[in-house]
């Protein structure tokens, strides 16, 4: 008889919501449920692996209890905690929206300034991204999301992202 333990587990079968759950903390004054194993760079977010492959936690989460996200959709938090994978604190909604979401909650605060800045760049006639393109991947970088990720995310080249990342001009669409 082996011992495999739960990185092993984790890695070849899908997790029940016991399991899951088994690696949560629950904060009582907010009722978010704190992811307690690896997270993501520096940008908070709780992640596990699923048949080898890195899933955000509260993407697993969602998916886990509530539904299976739609292509393209991204998983917000109702309570800016990025580590938080409690579903009734999770809802779907398109970059725009999480970009709103962002602005309200006051985590974009040079969005003005850079976007001006970028508006007067000499940007590379071939390469458009718009506004909102550019807050997002901003707001990423910020979030230190690795630049892989955020080429993915995005829809975008790794190459655009590195060019945004240096502060290099762009033009906006
Ligand atoms: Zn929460």
């Amino acid at each position: 008889m082996y011992f495999l333990g739960a990185d092993f587990l984790t890695q070849y079968f899908v997790m029940t919501e016991v399991q899951f759950k088994a690696n949560v903390l629950i904060v009582e004054d907010s009722g978010c449920w704190e992811w307690q194993k690896a997270l993501r760079g520096n940008s908070g977010y709780g992640t596990l692996k699923i048949k080898g492959k890195m899933v955000g936690a509260h993407r697993y989460s969602y998916e886990l209890f509530k539904s299976l996200i739609p292509p393209g959709l991204l998983v917000c938090h109702t309570c800016d905690n990025p580590k938080c994978v409690n579903p009734e604190h999770l809802f779907l909604g398109s970059n725009s929206d999480n970009m709103k979401d962002a602005f309200s909650k006051g985590r974009l605060p040079h969005l003005k300034t850079a976007a001006r800045k970028f508006e007067k760049g000499r940007a590379p006639h071939n390469r458009k991204i718009t506004v909102e393109q550019l807050i997002q991947i901003r707001n990423l970088l910020k979030q230190k999301m690795q630049l892989a990720d955020i080429a993915t995310t995005m829809h975008l080249s790794i190459s655009a992202i590195k060019d945004i990342s240096a502060g290099r001009p762009y033009r906006l669409e």
